[in-house]
C-alpha cells in the first residue's frame, strides 16, 4: 500500500500524516521535491514520484534521493537510455488506458517494458495505470481500462499498480502489487454515490473557526457583498471568522451547511475573503463560540456538493502552506 500524500497530504499536513501512518509500505507524490522533502524528513520506505522527471538535472536527483519516477514519455525513456547514472533505479511505466492524461500507448508499453528491464542500473519497471471513472462504478470505460491493463500485466509479469480510493473501495481490479489511496485516507468519500459514513470513513480533518460578532437584522435586511440573500424575518445572523482567503469555498451558496456550537445551521450570501455570514435562528449561540465549517460533525463532502466542487479541492485549499 503506497498512502498517496501528494500536495501537503491533501492540506492536511505532510510530516503528521507519514508519521501517523508508520505501516504504510511505501508513499506516493506528485512532484520532486515533495519527495525529496520526504527523505529529509527520513522515510526509507519506497517513494514514487508520479510526475517522474523532466531533465536530466531532476534525474540526478531522483536516483541521489532513491526516488521512483513515473514515466509516460518517450524522451524521458531516451534520457534514461542515455544518462552514464549510476543505478539503482524503480521506475514506473505510466500506461494511457483511458484516462487520457500520462501514459504510453498500450501498444507500446511491451517493447519499452522491455528494453528498460535490460538496462542494468534500472533495478525494477513496474506498471501503472489509473481509473478516470472509479467513482462510478457501472462506468464503461472501467472494464475496458481493466481488460487493457490485465492483459499487459499478465502478458509482462511486471510488479502492478491500480487502483485509486475508490477502485479499492468497488474492487475494481484484482490481483495488484501496490494500491495507491488517496482521498479514503482522509475520511471523504471516493464514490459518488455513498456517503463516507456509509463507507466507514472517518474525518482526519476538522477546520473550524471562531464566532466574532451577532447581529440582529430587521426583515428585508441584505448580508454581505452583493447583497445576494435578505432576511425573511427580524432575525439574528452571526459573522464567522473563516472567508476564502482561508480555504473556506467561495461558491459555496446560501444554505450550506455549518455547524455553530454543535448545531446545525447554514450559510447565508457571499464568502467573503476572511469572514462568512451565518444563520442564527433556533441556534442558542454566543461570540467565541467554534464554529465548525467541515469535519466530524459535518462532512466535507457535503459542503463540496453547495460549493460545486469535490472534498479534494476543499480539503486542499486549507492545508496550503501549512506545516511547510
Ligand atoms: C491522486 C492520485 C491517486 C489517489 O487518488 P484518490 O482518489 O485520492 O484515492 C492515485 N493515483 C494517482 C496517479 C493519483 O494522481
Amino acid at each position: 500500500m503506497m498512502p498517496v500524500v501528494k500536495a501537503n497530504a491533501y492540506g492536511h499536513g505532510v510530516r503528521q500524516i507519514v508519521e501517523g501512518l508508520p505501516d504504510a509500505d511505501g508513499f506516493a507524490v506528485a512532484q520532486l521535491d515533495e519527495g525529496i522533502a520526504l527523505r529529509k524528513q527520513g522515510v526509507s520506505k519506497p517513494i514514487t514520484v508520479f510526475h517522474g522527471f523532466s531533465n536530466a538535472q531532476q534525474l540526478v536527483l531522483f536516483v541521489e534521493y532513491q526516488l521512483s519516477p513515473v514515466i509516460s514519455q518517450q524522451w524521458q525513456i531516451d534520457l534514461l537510455m542515455q544518462a552514464g547514472f549510476r543505478g539503482p533505479l524503480s521506475i514506473w511505466l505510466k500506461v494511457n488506458t483511458g484516462m487520457g492524461r500520462l501514459g504510453f500507448p498500450v501498444d507500446q508499453v511491451a517493447a519499452i517494458w522491455n528494453k528498460l528491464t535490460g538496462c542494468s542500473q534500472i533495478e525494477s519497471v513496474g506498471l501503472m495505470m489509473h481509473f478516470a471513472n472509479a467513482d462510478q462504478p457501472q462506468h464503461p470505460l472501467n472494464q475496458q481500462q481493466v481488460a487493457e491493463f490485465s492483459a499487459l500485466a499478465r502478458q509482462l509479469n511486471a510488479p502492478t499498480s491500480v487502483s485509486n480510493s475508490a477502485a479499492i473501495m468497488t474492487q475494481l481490479y484484482h490481483g495488484e502489487n501496490w494500491v495507491r489511496p488517496g482521498i479514503m485516507l482522509y475520511g471523504a468519500s471516493p464514490l459518488q454515490e455513498q456517503t463516507a459514513d456509509s463507507l466507514g470513513l472517518k474525518a482526519v480533518m476538522t477546520f473550524s473557526a471562531e464566532l466574532i460578532a451577532i447581529n440582529q437584522l430587521a426583515q428585508g435586511h441584505s448580508v454581505g457583498y452583493g447583497s445576494t440573500w435578505s432576511c425573511s424575518e427580524d432575525m439574528p445572523t452571526g459573522i464567522v471568522n473563516v472567508g476564502y482567503g482561508d480555504g473556506y469555498p467561495r461558491h459555496a451558496t446560501t444554505g450550506t451547511p455549518v455547524i455553530v456550537n454543535g448545531q446545525r445551521t447554514q450559510l447565508l450570501g457571499r464568502v467573503s475573503m476572511d469572514s462568512i455570514i451565518v444563520d442564527l435562528r433556533n441556534v442558542q449561540a454566543t461570540c467565541g463560540d467554534r464554529v465548525e465549517l467541515w469535519g466530524k460533525q459535518l462532512p466535507v463532502d457535503e459542503v463540496a456538493i453547495t460549493a460545486q466542487t469535490i472534498s479534494y479541492e476543499l480539503l486542499c485549499n486549507v492545508g496550503r502552506g501549512f506545516g511547510a
